[in-house]
């Protein structure tokens, strides 16, 4: 055989073993890129893209890469990628804790609710005293003015008990906010209907990670090294509300 004819058959022989190759993976070529757009960078906050890496046996591996490091765009960006099968497993279980988190909170708001009515009964009382208050402050001024117009009181006593008047209804009207900020954290956060427990509410019987559940449950990944990462949950505050608030429970 000529030597360029040995040249095509090997060629030929490569080109047949890559398509089988292809063949063979044919179903990952679209696999679900769940936590597109998701993955952050720690060095750079470029977002991680996937490769499609096909090794010698045939076998598929995507990892997420910093395309920043990929592309040897900046050597200070020193991050290794991310595999994604570990990226789902890492995902997974930390999902997981949360579901598992989440239902022992629920359990906890459930019963705390059953003796909350006190505490709403209480916070409506402190609301109706401030309204109260700040009512009495305002006719006092009323009267306060007719007192100046008739002469009763020199313009230095007028000015001083009318800021002093003044001062009290703001701090009133301070104290009715917090409080109205109050009942508005009883009403929305802390009961089961709380955001972060109704959005993971819906996963609980998921068994794995889903494209959806990537994109309700988690704001961004930080990745730190190699299949070293911080995930940053969506509805972060919601929970962290719930945290605080049921640790007089616990
Ligand atoms: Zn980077």
């Amino acid at each position: 055989m000529e030597t360029w004819e040995k040249v095509r058959a090997l060629r030929e022989r490569d080109k047949a073993t890559t398509e089988e190759r292809w063949g063979k993976n044919a179903h990952f070529r679209n696999d679900n890129n769940v936590f597109k757009g998701l993955l952050i960078c720690d060095d750079c906050g470029s977002k991680l893209t996937r490769h499609r890496c096909v090794s010698d046996c045939g076998s598929v591996v995507y990892n997420y890469i910093c395309p920043v490091r990929a592309n040897n765009l900046d050597m200070s960006c020193t991050h290794k990628n991310v595999r994604s099968k570990d990226l789902h497993e890492l995902v997974y279980q930390a999902v997981s804790q949360k579901i598992e988190q989440s239902v022992e909170l629920e359990r906890l708001l459930e019963r705390m609710g059953k003796n909350n009515g006190g505490t709403k009964d209480k916070i409506n009382t402190q609301i109706a005293e401030m309204h109260r208050k700040i009512g009495h402050i305002s006719e006092l001024r009323a009267t306060l003015f007719d007192a100046y117009v008739d002469k009763l009181l020199d313009e230095t006593e007028y000015v001083e008990m009318k800021s002093k008047y003044e001062a009290d209804a703001n701090k009133h009207r301070e104290r009715l906010e917090a409080l109205q900020a109050k009942v508005l954290l009883q009403d929305q956060t802390l009961t089961p209907q709380n955001k972060w427990l109704t959005a993971i509410r819906a996963f609980k019987d998921t068994h794995e990670v889903t494209r959806e559940m990537a994109v309700v449950l988690i704001e961004k990944i930080i990745v730190s090294g190699y299949n070293s990462m911080e995930i940053i949950w969506n509805f972060k505050d919601d929970l962290a509300a719930i945290e605080e608030y049921t640790k007089e429970a616990v």
